[in-house]
């Protein structure tokens, strides 16, 4: 074929396909524009999850009648003039081709009025044909109207996924929003039911407690902190309250909701040691820097930016939220013997830790000194998640549970638990103990698993990380994959079903990073193959499982943070049992 020049539909549709993917992202452009436009009052309407119509109406300020043409205009924008405000955008918008990509997939219509303008003015794009400005009557603000959107583009419709899925997308990209403009009133209703709702009276605390209940919001604690020109606020959860993913990690910079790797990766440096394999805190940070700090336009839909001096910003943001998580520190209490919550609850062990590293650090003069360098503040403190004293087995209780003797009283071990902290340890110990991909077994039929497409994407997109972890799979046909071998731990279970907990995995978060891949599907594939609670063992069962724990680097904890023993120690049963002055 000679080269040519696309049509301009060609061309458009192809520049909307880096901003509208979803339409979540719709939402986020049309919810910038507002902001953009000062608005007090954002109302967003859906209906289907916006397959059938999104609706953002604000009373910002408008667009004049003769401007709507432009509006929908590719690269035409009111937030820039020259190429040296590129340095210096305040704006949410800046790219000029929100509302051109949106009118060339979909029927949009906007509907606008400045507040000195006697009447409204409004203008349709479908599939990218503009059609003619009409006057008519319209309160102050702007409606824009989005409906079927990918009408024109299968493909794209093809790759959304289910209706529950894209509107969990969009509930919780409008409820950061609503978290970071707390001054501006929110309202989102998908239907006629109200999903979303907001006071605009700059309480964050109250958003948080209507997305996350008020007991969590009660508890999240408050990050402030300034250092050279930039400045941190926000909330942060407790180590006792986590997630199993990074869903709920949300980072603003300079107003705009970013996913950016190193700075979650600052955040979880923070809760270093404070949290448990594979479980996540929850987080609404806004960071404020100097936009010339800052370059926002490294991505059409500027989900990403790039600090000019990143180390400085990561550290910084790092520390101050090391320092929020030290100030708090519980009161320590002494677990009594039978039931308190406290001594059973994972989180405790961790407040006791926090308690002792807060002094710790301090002694060391450590956190609170803002002059601190980079990295002291997640110096490595002694977990107290320490290894077991050599233990005598007495036995197995209600075929759940073992019994067993150390120098410093009597454990109760739950043997699932238990083996599942041992295989994820090993499983563990096979990565460190090599270079490069991890040992497989081949399986002697391989096995063949279909998947659905959008799955089988994800899976395409992962394949290095599988090999890795030792699986060795193929494309065998459309959406169907051989499945060759498996990493020789998972040699006992079913290959099929392994692979699709992994690929179900890459689907709860969008861009894991390739240790937490392979540390959450250690930690699901090892709970599948320990024994169970119900499942006698022989004693020599028992005593191996034993050993094995006391093996163990972190033998407290299961790899999903719950406990895999109580212990009673022989100061406490001596309370218990009145041998000791009760204190
Ligand atoms: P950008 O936001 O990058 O400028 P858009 O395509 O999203 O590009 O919008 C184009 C222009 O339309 C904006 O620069 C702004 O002038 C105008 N506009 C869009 N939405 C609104 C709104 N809700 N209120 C007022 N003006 C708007
Ligand atoms: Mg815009």
């Amino acid at each position: 074929m000679p080269i040519r020049t696309l049509p301009p539909e060609v061309a458009s549709q192809i520049a909307a396909g880096e901003v509208v993917e979803r339409p979540a992202s719709v939402v986020k452009e049309l919810i910038e524009n507002a902001l953009d436009a000062g608005a007090r009052r954002i109302t967003v309407t859906l209906e289907a999850a916006g397959r059938r119509l999104i609706e953002v109406g604000d009373d910002g300020c408008g667009i004049p009648a003769e401007e709507l043409p432009l509006a929908v205009a590719r690269h035409s924008t009111s937030k820039l003039a020259t190429a040296e405000d590129l340095f210096r955008i305040a704006t949410l918008g800046f790219r000029g081709e929100a509302l051109a990509s949106i009118g060339s997939v979909s029927r949009l219509t906007i509907t606008s009025r400045p507040p000195g303008a006697e009447s409204g003015a409004r203008l349709r794009v479908d599939g990218g044909k503009v059609g003619a400005v009409e006057r008519v009557g319209a309160p102050v603000g702007t409606v824009v109207r989005v409906e079927d959107l990918f009408y024109n583009v299968p493909a794209r419709l093809k790759f959304l996924k289910k209706d529950v899925t894209e509107k969990r997308r969009i509930d919780a990209l409008v409820a950061r929003y609503a978290l970071a403009y707390p001054r501006v009133r929110f309202l989102l209703s998908h239907g006629k039911t109200v999903t979303l709702q907001t006071a605009g009276d700059g309480d964050r605390r109250a958003i948080m407690a209507a997305l996350y209940g008020v007991e969590t919001a009660r508890q999240t604690l408050e990050v402030l902190a300034e250092e050279g020109g930039m400045r941190l606020s926000g909330l942060v959860s407790p180590p006792s309250i986590t997630r199993s993913n990074r869903r709920e990690i949300t980072f603003f910079v300079n107003g705009r909701w970013v996913q950016d790797i190193p700075l979650t990766a600052a955040l979880l440096q923070a809760y270093h040691t404070l949290l448990m394999v594979g479980r996540y805190p929850l987080a609404v940070l806004f960071l404020e820097v100097e936009p010339q700090e800052v370059d926002v336009n490294v991505h059409p839909a500027k989900a990403e930016v790039r600090f000019r001096n990143p180390d400085r910003v990561f550290g910084f943001v790092q520390r101050a939220i090391r320092r929020a998580l030290l100030a708090y520190a519980p009161v320590p209490q002494m677990p009594t013997l039978w039931g308190t919550r406290r001594s059973e609850a994972p989180g405790t062990g961790l407040g006791w830790r926090l308690a002792a590293e807060t002094r710790a650090e301090e002694a060391a003069g450590t956190p609170s000194a803002p002059t601190t360098e980079a990295g002291r503040g997640t110096q490595e403190l002694q977990p107290s998640l320490t290894r077991l004293p050599l233990l005598r087995l007495i036995g197995q209780v209600g075929a759940t549970y073992l019994v067993a003797e150390g120098p410093d009283g009597l454990y109760l071990i739950d043997q699932h638990a238990a083996h599942e902290r041992v295989l994820f340890e090993k499983l563990i110990a096979l990565r460190a103990a090599r270079e490069g991909d991890a040992p497989s077994q081949t399986l002697l039929s391989p096995v063949v698993v279909n998947l659905p497409p959008d799955q089988a994407a994800l899976l395409e997109e992962h394949l290095p990380v599988l090999r890795s972890l030792g699986f060795q799979v193929e494309a065998f046909g459309p959406n169907t994959y051989q499945v060759r071998a498996v990493p020789p731990l998972f040699a006992g279970s079913d290959p099929a079903d392994a692979l699709r907990a992994v690929v179900e995995d890459f689907e709860e978060d969008e861009t894991p990073l390739q240790e937490e891949v392979e540390a959450r599907l250690a930690a699901r594939v090892c709970k599948r193959l320990a024994v169970r609670a119900g499942q006698v063992l022989s004693p020599e069962e028992q005593r191996a499982l034993l050993s094995d724990l006391e093996a163990c680097e972190s033998p407290r904890t299961c790899p999903h943070g719950r406990p895999t023993m109580i212990h009673l120690s022989v100061e406490m049963l001596e309370r218990q049992f009145g041998r000791r002055g009760a204190r």
